[in-house]
């Protein structure tokens, strides 16, 4: 009799993805359902970077890239690293992978060993937890709630850190609570770690461009812990490249080596044609691909008008990323239509079913009081969700 292994029953399916099949599923039944599940942006990927990807195939590049990237790629990254953040790297230290989700792997399994510890900021993205269980490690969360901007603070920090502590892990700007840290609250965090050489911090920056009101932060930038830190990025949120599955890592020299030979045994070099047109996508000025974010920032503005008229949400103004996390504990231990609303999980499938706009449920992202909509959905579209919530909410 063949068996799951003990890693894949520790894993639960990713939270995002079964909201937006479920959401796929209803509409191919014919029913009108809002889609505020995924966070994608909804562009299309910019011309120039498209027929970068053409002349790639037309030249040929369809042989095996070498595992961590093509040359001109890393050295592209080295470069947007000094001119956007202040960082020097060398091409050496970049792991150019399938996407940051698989960069993020890379650094897990070259540092975590059964039983250590990886500290977790709560909110988090829904696929840490999950990677870490895979890794054989163990998430310790630390709690924030929306009064404090869902951040942590240095001192709830070191609460957490024990002698089993090996990374602590976090987004910023966040996924999904749209906070970012700022440069000062970042100092002090990075004072902390400095104290526990044996922690490296997995600086998840992948919505780096996405920052509507203040400049980004990498904690790389404070030299204590400069050699402690795996800074990722990635092509998915800056260029709307989420299916052309570029994303990559910075580390110091050692950790890159490990990046390289776990990726090496696992999945090889990235593809060709998105690493040539993400040489193009990185050398040219952001400004360029501004109005994207310009674009988010009307629809944040316009959703946090509408949510906040929405009975029995509590609502943060989200600074950056393209998702609002608002506390919707309010109908918890509530019964609604017939239905018990056990959590945000319990309640992201009510208005699923009964104002038909799909949300992801905080359970899996760590807040089993919030609710998680990305706002990379059109106007048009955002306008009707709130209008079917609101209405659907007003009678209870
Ligand atoms: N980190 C965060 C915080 C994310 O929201 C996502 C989702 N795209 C990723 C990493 C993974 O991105 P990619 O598409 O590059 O794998
Ligand atoms: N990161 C996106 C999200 O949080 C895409 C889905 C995923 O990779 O989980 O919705």
């Amino acid at each position: 009799m063949q068996k799951y292994s003990d890693r894949v029953n520790r894993l639960s399916f990713s939270q995002t993805f079964v909201m937006s099949n479920k959401v796929r599923e209803m509409k191919a039944r014919g029913i009108d359902v809002i889609s505020l599940t995924l966070g994608e942006p909804d562009f299309d990927v910019p011309d120039n970077i498209k027929e970068a990807a053409f002349d790639a195939i037309n030249s040929n590049f369809s042989h095996y890239s070498p595992v961590p990237g093509f040359l001109d790629l890393r050295e592209a990254i080295c470069e947007k690293l000094q001119r956007d953040n202040n960082l020097e790297y060398l091409p050496s230290q970049i792991c150019v992978s399938n996407g940051a989700k698989q960069a993020i792997l890379n650094v897990l399994a070259t540092v975590i060993n059964d039983g250590n510890e990886v500290i977790l900021p709560a909110p988090f993205w829904v696929s840490y937890d999950e990677m870490v269980k895979m890794m054989g490690g163990t998430s310790v969360f630390v709690e924030t709630s929306i009064e404090t901007d869902f951040k942590m603070t240095a001192e709830q920090l070191e609460k957490a850190i024990t002698p089993k502590t090996k990374v602590l892990m976090y987004s910023s700007p966040c996924n999904p609570s749209g906070s970012f840290y700022r440069h000062e609250e970042l100092e002090q965090i990075a004072n902390v770690v400095a104290k526990y050489p044996q922690i490296t911090i997995i600086s998840d920056e992948i919505y780096e461009y996405i920052n509507y009101d203040g400049k980004h932060t990498s904690i790389a930038e404070f030299p204590q812990v400069y050699e402690q830190t795996a800074v990722i990025n990635g092509m998915s949120k800056a260029f709307a490249m989420t299916g052309w599955r570029i994303g990559y890592s910075a580390c110091p020299d050692w950790l890159a080596k490990g990046c390289e030979k776990i990726q090496g045994q696992m999945t090889s070099g990235a593809n060709t044609m998105a690493q040539k047109a993400s040489v193009t996508a990185l050398k040219t000025d952001p400004s360029k691909y501004r109005y994207m974010i310009e674009e988010f920032r009307k629809r944040r503005d316009l959703v946090y008008g509408l949510m906040k008229e929405i009975p029995g949400f509590r609502v943060n103004y989200p600074e950056a990323a393209f998702y609002f996390f608002p506390d919707i504990s309010h109908y918890i231990g509530k019964t609604l239509n017939g239905t018990l609303i056990n959590d945000a999980d319990d309640f992201a499938m009510f208005l699923l079913d009964h104002a038909h706009v799909g949300a992801v449920g905080g359970v899996s992202f760590g807040n089993p009081d919030c609710i998680r909509f990305s706002y990379a959905a059109s106007e048009k579209d955002l306008k009707e969700a709130m209008r079917r919530i609101k209405e659907c909410l007003e009678k209870f």
